[in-house]
């Protein structure tokens, strides 16, 4: 096999619940993810050695050194796989960079699918799995798609079963907010307030409305405790937010750590007309129609 190509979608969270602050610097999760079809595609091919390039407007805003994660994902499949293989990785961008979508958590994962069959490893989903969560907490997730809930860290995955789908409008920024930096103006609002900080529990009413493919439901439990960190630093997103509400979306909220904003609709129909009207009222620069759930990485 010359190339192969991989499919894989971006998500949104519709539950994101943050536990206090752990030794380690990291945080308890309850992570309810929701891919979504904005999808990146990565191509691999044959070479001699692992490389990647970048295409799509968002290009020049991903590293192609060996910061890359679809570059990171590939070393460690050949790793583990206890060969130096080779492989040009071009990678179609549509997911926005930076924006609280799992993009290069996305690319990492289409690399692990797209290797393992360029390479010929024939290796069974578990142990791409293992191998994602070594990578980055939403790794795991990216590879297995649908909607799942995370815990620990976010990379312990049950997937959950929903009764439909959803119809989103996600309005990307200009200029994406760094998911460490996002935690970290979180945890330094909550010593400011003193507030006790709960243990992160599952939400009994987003499951069932989740179960049921009740748009309604799932748009007023829709919750993220990184949302107020997120319009802190940037505080414009709130009046992007409003606009959505007022032109009908059943939710709104910062996807993940932002800054894009993710609209909850009630169909497809209503999903094109908040697109537009988000557009069109300058409420936001861009604004894009998806649905939920889809498949993880796939190979077409
Ligand atoms: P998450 O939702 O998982 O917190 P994110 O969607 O906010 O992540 P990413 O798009 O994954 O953010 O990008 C985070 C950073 O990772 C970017 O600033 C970029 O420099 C770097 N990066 C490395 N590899 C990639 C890649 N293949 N695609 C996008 N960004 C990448």
């Amino acid at each position: 096999m010359s190339s192969v190509t991989v499919r894989v979608p971006a998500k949104v969270n519709v539950q994101l619940s943050v536990g206090p602050l752990r030794e380690d610097g990291y945080h308890d999760l309850v992570n309810v993810f929701h891919a979504v079809s904005i999808f990146d595609e990565v191509v691999a091919k044959e070479s001699d050695s692992i490389t990647v390039q970048i295409n799509g407007k968002w290009a020049d805003q991903v590293p192609t050194d060996d910061n890359n994660l679809a570059i990171q994902a590939a070393r460690a499949l050949a790793k583990h796989a206890g060969r130096s293989y080779g492989a040009d990785l071009v990678i179609q961008k549509d997911i926005p960079v930076a924006g609280g979508m799992a993009g290069g958590s996305a690319d990492a994962a289409g690399a692990l699918v797209a290797c393992n069959e360029l390479w010929g490893l024939g290796l069974p989903p578990e142990d791409l799995m293992e191998i994602a969560g070594d990578l980055g907490s939403d790794v795991p997730f990216s590879l297995l798609g649908g909607t799942a809930v995370g815990t620990g860290r976010g990379e312990q995955l049950s997937e959950l079963p929903t009764g439909g789908t959803f119809h989103w409008v996600f309005a990307p920024a200009n200029g994406g907010l760094s998911t460490a930096s996002v935690y970290g103006e979180c945890d330094r609002l909550r010593e400011v307030s003193g507030a006790q900080v709960p243990w992160p529990q599952l939400n009994d009413s987003l499951m069932e409305a989740l179960g049921t493919g009740d748009a309604y439901a799932l748009g007023s439990n829709l919750s993220n405790d990184l949302q107020t960190a997120a319009l802190t630093l940037r505080p414009s997103l709130a009046s992007t937010l409003d606009a959505g509400r007022q032109h009908g979306a059943l939710g709104a909220i910062v996807s993940g750590s932002g800054p894009t904003c993710a609209f909850l609709a009630i169909d497809a129909t209503h999903a094109r007309d908040l697109a537009q009207s988000l557009t069109a009222t300058g409420a936001a620069h861009t604004a894009v129609a998806a649905h939920g759930p889809v498949h993880g990485a796939t190979l077409i």
